[in-house]
């Protein structure tokens, strides 16, 4: 490898080619092979038309509706969660387990403020998850509480948003990047219509430092599954509890004897809601499992 060979960036994915951003600031399309691997995040050297891709420090994946698995971007530090009042439950949980899991940091946006309700709904989050990772309250449409999420991101440096549809997860991008430039709302539409083009991820640098991936594929759509193993070590509300010593090493803190997490939910240090919660989700992912199983065990 030449010293002399510039180190880029992939900031844009479009399906047979991808753009890069290169540390002199210049920017290059280069052709790919449509299922090549790369994708936007990417650390890459390029050399002519061939494009060489740096160690990743950590991979977002997710799973599509027939169980395939697809990398959405690589290089991200945190991953933001977007909710609005009527979100459905389970959702936060499961994206907070699974970003652990990939090595990000999780975060919590509340969109929509601006509605009546949104004060209850503020305090129960912060309840639940206050102890657990950031939550910064905003408004899409007033454009305001942007300044301390603003300020995480930009100690953040790369990150994603996931949410449900109609969370506000386009608005929001628009009020932080404005360059994105994305359709609010006409939900049916405009998402029908992207099944069939080739869907464009991109990464945009922010302002007021920090970056933000947008891949349209990944944004209502959910995460890969997580492992019974995951739950039990990121669950959010365990975590101060990591060294509470169940007898099992493999514990699902379900039913086992010696199990130390049960004993502190009878004790009350850990909320009955949180473990309710949880005994929920470890049902919904050993289902999972067992079907992904079967599934395997057909093919
Ligand atoms: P997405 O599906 O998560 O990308 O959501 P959109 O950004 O497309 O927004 C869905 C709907 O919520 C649109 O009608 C937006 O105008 C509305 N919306 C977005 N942000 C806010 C907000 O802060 N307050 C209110 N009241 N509505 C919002
Ligand atoms: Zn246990």
């Amino acid at each position: 490898m030449s010293s002399f060979t510039p180190n880029g960036l992939i900031v844009a994915h479009h399906g047979i080619s991808v753009e890069v951003l290169f540390d002199s600031g210049t920017r290059r399309m280069v052709r790919v092979k449509r299922n090549s691997g790369h994708v936007v995040g990417d650390s890459v050297v390029v050399t002519g038309e061939v494009l060489k891709r740096l160690p990743r420090r950590t991979e977002l994946l997710r799973r599509d509706a027939r169980g395939g698995i697809h990398l959405v971007a690589a290089n991200l530090d945190v991953l933001g969660i977007v909710v609005a009042p009527l979100s459905p439950g389970g959702f936060i949980d499961r994206a907070i387990v699974a970003a652990r899991s990939a090595d990000l940091e999780p975060f919590l946006v509340v969109n929509k403020c601006d509605l009546d309700g949104t004060a209850e709904l503020l305090s129960a989050l912060k309840n639940v998850y206050g102890g657990s990772l950031p939550i910064f309250p905003i408004s899409a449409v007033l454009r305001s509480g942007f300044g301390p999420l603003e300020q995480f991101l930009s100690e953040g440096h790369r990150g994603a948003f996931v949410g449900t549809t109609g969370v506000g997860k386009s608005s929001l991008l628009n009020v932080l990047c404005p360059e994105i430039d994305l359709k609010v709302g006409s939900v049916s539409e405009y998402k029908s219509m992207g099944r069939h083009t080739t869907t464009v991820s991109t990464l945009h640098a922010l302002a007021g430092g920090g970056e933000l991936v947008d891949t349209p594929g990944f944004r209502d759509f959910g995460m890969v599954d997580i492992s019974v193993e995951e739950l039990a070590e990121y669950y959010p509300g365990f975590e101060d509890h990591r060294d509470a010593a169940c007898r099992f090493r493999n514990c699902r803190h379900s039913s086992e004897p010696g199990c130390a997490v049960l004993e502190l939910v009878q004790q009350g240090r850990i909320p009955a809601e949180r473990y309710t919660t949880y005994m929920e989700l470890l049902q919904e992912v050993e289902s999972q499992q067992a079907a992904a199983r079967s599934r395997d065990w057909k093919n």
